[in-house]
């Protein structure tokens, strides 16, 4: 009898051991699906166009970004929690950002608010020169683990207030801020370069905010443009 119990144990074990493999891929298959369907109703049929953009939005895996408890919740037209009090924005206003931004292949870009990682990995579909800026330590570390385990190895990041930019490494042909400031950072606007791009949320933390895209036509000449109205995070001062 004894032995008998053992046996079935061994054999259930064996059977789990080889569907498992099996039951991960139906798992990714139906993310991958999920992930189309999010392109197509709610990034693509919203008038996002840029082939580049489309394109990432179709590859990064943004369930391996969102918390574990959400991640069913993965693909839908919503943000995120992902701890902290921090959020990952709706897949539409991260398309809607990035294609702001008219990123090439050889765009040098900022993002200030790194959170979950997922933003910038979208740009690191795009080019290889990204880097990220995270306040909060702990967010920065998971962050950084999530875009390694993922490949984005060409995204650079560090802890630290994005107020200040990040300078060794300005001036940017973009910079994107994912938290809301109540002003534009004077140090952001001085480190893009002539013709580069900025765009950012500006307005009262946690009420509505004006996303901006602000273009600098020059040191004297910047000129600004009201995009819509959204409600990020606050972007916090140390
Ligand atoms: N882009 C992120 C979402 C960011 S939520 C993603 O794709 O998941 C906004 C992030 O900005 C939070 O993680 C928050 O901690 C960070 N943040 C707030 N103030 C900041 C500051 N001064 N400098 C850098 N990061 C900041």
């Amino acid at each position: 009898m004894k032995i008998r119990i053992n046996k079935k144990i061994i054999s259930l074990i064996i059977i789990i051991f080889i569907t498992l493999p099996f039951l991960t891929k139906i798992k990714e298959k139906n993310y991958d699906n999920q992930r189309e369907l999010m392109v197509d109703t709610q990034i693509e049929s919203r008038g996002i166009y840029d082939e580049a953009v489309l394109k990432a939005m179709r590859t990064v895996p943004r369930h391996l970004f969102v918390t574990k408890g959400y991640r069913y919740q993965s693909y839908y037209d919503r943000p995120l929690p992902i701890g902290y009090g921090q959020t990952i924005s709706q897949p539409y206003i991260v398309a809607l950002m990035t294609e702001l931004l008219c990123l090439t292949d050889s765009s040098k870009v900022l993002e200030i608010g790194t959170g979950s990682g997922y933003q910038a990995a979208v740009l690191a579909e795009i080019t290889n020169e990204v880097y990220s800026m995270e306040i909060v330590e702990e967010l920065h570390n998971i962050s950084n683990e999530t875009l390694k385990k993922t490949g984005y190895y060409n995204v650079k990041t560090k802890t630290g207030d994005g107020y200040f930019g990040w300078e060794e490494h300005a001036p940017f042909d973009a910079i994107i801020v994912t938290c809301a400031a109540e002003f534009v950072p004077p140090p952001l606007i001085k480190q893009l370069n002539i013709g580069g791009v900025m765009c950012i949320p500006v307005g009262p933390p946690f009420q509505v905010q004006n996303l901006l895209l602000i273009t600098k036509k020059s040191e004297k000449n910047i000129e600004t443009e009201v995009i819509t109205y959204v409600r990020f995070v606050p972007l916090v001062r140390k």
